[in-house]
């Protein structure tokens, strides 16, 4: 169980990790700005565009044609990430997918944390008994005769 002063504590380490991150970016971001030269010309050796026969021949023959890929696989990623995040349980935790709406809410859930679906699977009598018990139902709630 957290007590009030260990969240209060926690607050404070964030804010000192917060300060000295940003305080370290401040300092990274004047070093590059004060050895600006230094850090182009490693860039230019590191990404290709030194020395080569055309301005930016070494970059698209070399680091830029990395580009296309990362692209592919950051799109490949950030699509397995939504749809498994669109797709699974909507049970914190869990990854199965869930196939099964929950009726009266929002959310779908695998078989295994929905109550109405057996975990075992479903024998064919047990399914027919369930779609008779919703057609009857459904004639009870036009006030027909139940469906023999
Ligand atoms: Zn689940």
């Amino acid at each position: 169980m957290t007590r009030p002063h260990e969240l209060l504590e926690a607050n404070e380490v964030k804010r000192f990790v917060f300060w000295i991150l940003g305080a370290a970016l401040v300092v990274g971001v004047l070093l590059i700005v004060a050895n600006f030269d230094v850090v182009r010309h490693w860039l230019a050796v590191h990404t290709g565009t030194v020395n080569e026969s055309g301005p930016f021949y070494g970059f698209w023959s070399g680091f830029g044609s990395d580009i296309g890929e990362a692209t592919l696989i950051g799109a490949v990623s950030v699509g397995v990430y939504t749809g498994a995040r669109k797709v699974n349980c909507h049970t914190k935790g869990c990854w199965r997918i869930g196939h099964h709406p929950l009726e009266g809410t929002p959310y779908h859930l695998c078989k295994h944390h929905h109550p109405d679906v057996p975990v075992e699977g479903a024998s064919i009598e047990h399914i027919l008994a369930q779609h008779q018990k919703f057609k009857d139902n459904q004639a009870a709630a036009k006030g027909d005769q139940p469906v023999a």
